[in-house]
């Protein structure tokens, strides 16, 4: 698991695992979305055919392995999980695709980060269930065609815009996924604290839900250390109010659920840059890490909330976020 993607908690994945949906209806928010997903399971099922392969798109966290592992249990076929960036070279994917069973479903996370040799052996499998296989070398050489059972992609992006124009053109349903509305946050909140078997005030779960970004999983880890606190700190466990707020206050997220690494960032361009424009390498740089971490796990965010802007000449913080961190916008020359 890399460590960027701005979560609390190593166990991150377990829990997701923990508190997952299990079926279309348990999926909260994104209803145009599930709305869509429904009527393609529907169509699907009615025709006895395969699903069409399916792109989702979106920031981290945002519920796109969530929808991948519902529609193959809203359908009853099989599921195969693979990461885009451990796939070396075409024979790791290989095994994936002669296990992938008649109308079964194989999710491919990080999609984007396939290699090219990989990404080109996957092609004609998703177009016409083939895969070219080449044997030997020189003189040798040959290929052997195989078939494979007809079967679903599901691939998971980040970066839509980073997919070759092949690979993007191959999937026939392209959902983006968007930062949550509050009341669907504090609707996951509620819920996930039933499975957790622990009980939090109404306000105490719209304080979570409001300092998670608009992301779920951001939302989960808050409840699960606000829980922590309860346990010690409540004499029944319960998430109040108070303790909510105290849990925010020791793990650094503020008011708008900024991170200390969201105001690092905000700081390193006011600080280093005067504001900005900055570079997005250069900026990556100053804050020692990575620019994908910076693209993925930051900047969507704060690009959301209004605190920074893109520019053709490079990243600056606004008005708006220069008064978040309690400074004076005049001090910024460019806005
Ligand atoms: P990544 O791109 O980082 O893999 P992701 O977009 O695949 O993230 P998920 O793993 O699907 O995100 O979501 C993280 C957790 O958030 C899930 O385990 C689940 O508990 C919760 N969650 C996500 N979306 C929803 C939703 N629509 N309704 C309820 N819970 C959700």
């Amino acid at each position: 698991l890399p460590l960027n993607r701005g979560d609390f908690d190593p166990n991150s994945r377990e829990i997701d695992e923990r508190l997952r949906p299990q079926s279309l209806s348990d999926v909260i928010g994104q209803s145009k979305v599930v709305e869509r997903v429904r009527v393609m399971l529907d169509a699907t099922k009615k025709r006895n055919d395969t699903l069409g392969h399916i792109l989702f798109d979106g920031p981290p966290g945002i519920g796109k392995t969530t929808l991948a592992t519902v529609i193959p249990r809203e359908l009853g076929v099989d599921f195969q999980i693979a990461a885009g960036p451990s796939l070396d070279a075409p024979k790791d994917l290989l095994p994936y695709l002669t296990n992938a069973g008649h109308g079964s479903v194989l999710f491919i996370d990080e999609i984007h980060r396939l290699r090219p040799a990989v990404e080109e052996f996957l092609y004609p499998a998703m177009e016409d269930f083939r895969i070219d296989i080449a044997l030997g070398e020189g003189l040798n050489a040959r290929t052997i065609n195989m078939q494979l059972k007809p079967f679903t992609v599901i691939g998971a992006t980040t970066r839509a815009g980073m997919l070759t124009a092949p690979m993007r053109d191959r999937f026939v349903y392209r959902e983006h996924l968007d930062f949550y509305e509050p009341d669907d946050l504090v609707e996951i909140v509620k819920r996930n604290a039933v499975k957790l078997k622990t009980s939090l005030t109404e306000e105490a779960a719209g304080e979570v839900a409001r300092r998670s970004q608009g992301t779920p999983r951001k939302a989960n880890n808050i409840l699960l250390r606000t829980r922590d606190f309860a346990t010690l700190r409540d004499p029944n466990g319960q998430i109040t109010t108070a303790i909510a707020h105290h849990a925010m206050e020791m793990l650094e997220i503020d008011s708008l659920g900024l991170e200390r690494q969201d105001r690092r960032y905000l700081e390193t361009v006011v600080s280093v840059f005067q504001g900005g424009p900055a570079g997005l390498s250069a900026i990556a740089h100053s804050m020692s890490i990575p620019t994908d971490t910076l693209e993925d796990d930051i900047e969507p965010f704060l690009l959301r909330s209004g605190l920074i802007q893109r520019t053709p000449r490079g990243r600056i913080v606004t008005d708006r976020g220069y008064e978040h961190l309690g400074l004076d916008p005049g001090l910024s020359p460019f806005i």
